[in-house]
């Protein structure tokens, strides 16, 4: 049976059709979903009870469990259980402008990045379209507030995941929905160019954000699989098509890591390869792990390649960091659930 939280109104509106029905009912059910929150069908009031019967028939309303909850200072670090034991991790930041909640894609990831913890544990299965809805919708009940704002930069390749997430985005974008703004909802991809290429496309108006974490093939390669697949040429002529079209500003994520992507030669390879590009450079501060060599770089250096940019007159900021402290970085969460 579906869960009703996968459909787009869209979707809604064809089954409405499909059953002879008028296609606003649609937004009718879509009203008690995620305007009022209602939690069983029979709450749903305006809509007759064959209809209601027919409903409960074809879709389920069945949410996903929590079993953790840490909290750290402006972080709450969530893992939730699904219907088939698997378990994905969300996280909530409480920045200055809202509240920002940070999105899981899949039950672990392929893309295998050397730094990342989420890709240690292997991929498992991409998310439904309901899993990932009911991750903002289950945050928003616990924590009774409002999420303003979504990144998809939780576990998993959203672009591995591409028409389930882009699902997703309707319905949370959708003003008889979620109603979360396109500028608020930012989608992170290693770089699966043709679906980029997709994306572009669609049309939709959210953030692009690219984790690119080095300058030039040879350091991407070793730190980056798919980079092999798509190497950094590729990655941008499809970015500077995105722009174009677009006049949209794309974000860069650059982890530092100590020794290894974190040099002034970096810096200047990085600046002369995004020059004149319509976009800018979050420096994130690396979150480090138990299980993985890699270290952070120090204030002292992470300020010095800040710094080149600037000069270079490349837009750039350094990422806050979160919930390092409350395990709720990238990933360990569930690893050491998983491990335990
Ligand atoms: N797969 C997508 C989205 C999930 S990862 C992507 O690659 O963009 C979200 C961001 O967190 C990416 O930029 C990723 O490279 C970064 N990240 C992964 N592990 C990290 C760590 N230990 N510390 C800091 N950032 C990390």
């Amino acid at each position: 049976m579906k869960n009703i939280y996968g459909l787009t109104l869209e979707q809604l509106e064809q089954y409405f059709l499909m059953h002879n029905e008028k296609s606003f009912k649609a937004t009718q059910v879509f009203d008690w979903l995620y305007k009022r929150r209602v939690t069983s069908f029979d709450e749903m009031t305006n809509i007759k009870k064959e209809t209601l019967e027919q409903m409960k028939q074809d879709f389920t309303m069945k949410s996903i469990t929590l079993l953790t909850k840490t909290e750290g200072k402006d972080v709450v670090k969530f893992l939730f259980e699904l219907e088939d034991s698997n378990k994905v991790e969300a996280v909530l930041m409480k920045h200055d402008y809202g509240n920002s909640l940070c999105v899981s894609t899949e039950v672990g990831c392929n893309m295998g990045c050397a730094f990342c913890e989420s890709g240690r544990l292997k991929k498992v299965r991409h998310l439904e379209t309901h899993e990932m809805v009911l991750q903002i919708l289950a945050v928003e009940s616990y924590l009774q507030i409002r999420i303003s704002h979504v990144v998809l930069m939780g576990i998993g390749e959203p672009f591995d995941n591409y028409d389930h997430v882009i699902d997703f985005i309707s319905i949370i974008n959708s003003g008889k929905g979620i109603d979360i703004g396109a500028r608020h909802i930012t989608v992170s991809t290693c770089g699966i160019v043709p679906k980029i290429q997709a994306f572009i496309e669609n049309g939709k108006q959210v953030n692009l954000a690219i984790s690119l974490h080095a300058p030039n093939n040879i350091l991407r390669n070793q730190l980056m699989p798919i980079n092999k697949v798509y190497p950094i040429e590729e990655l941008m002529s499809v970015l500077k098509k995105y722009i174009e079209k677009t006049n949209r500003r794309v974000t860069f994520e650059y982890i530092l890591l100590e020794n290894v992507n974190d040099t002034d030669t970096c810096a200047i390879e990085l600046a002369n390869l995004l020059k004149g590009m319509n976009c800018y450079v979050n420096l994130i501060p690396y979150n480090e792990t138990s299980h993985i060599e890699f270290k952070k770089s120090s204030q002292e250096t992470i300020l010095r390649f800040y710094d080149i940019l600037k000069k270079n007159k490349i837009n750039v900021t350094i990422r806050r960091e979160f919930g390092g402290k409350v395990m709720a970085a990238c990933g360990q969460l569930r690893s050491n659930y998983e491990e335990a």
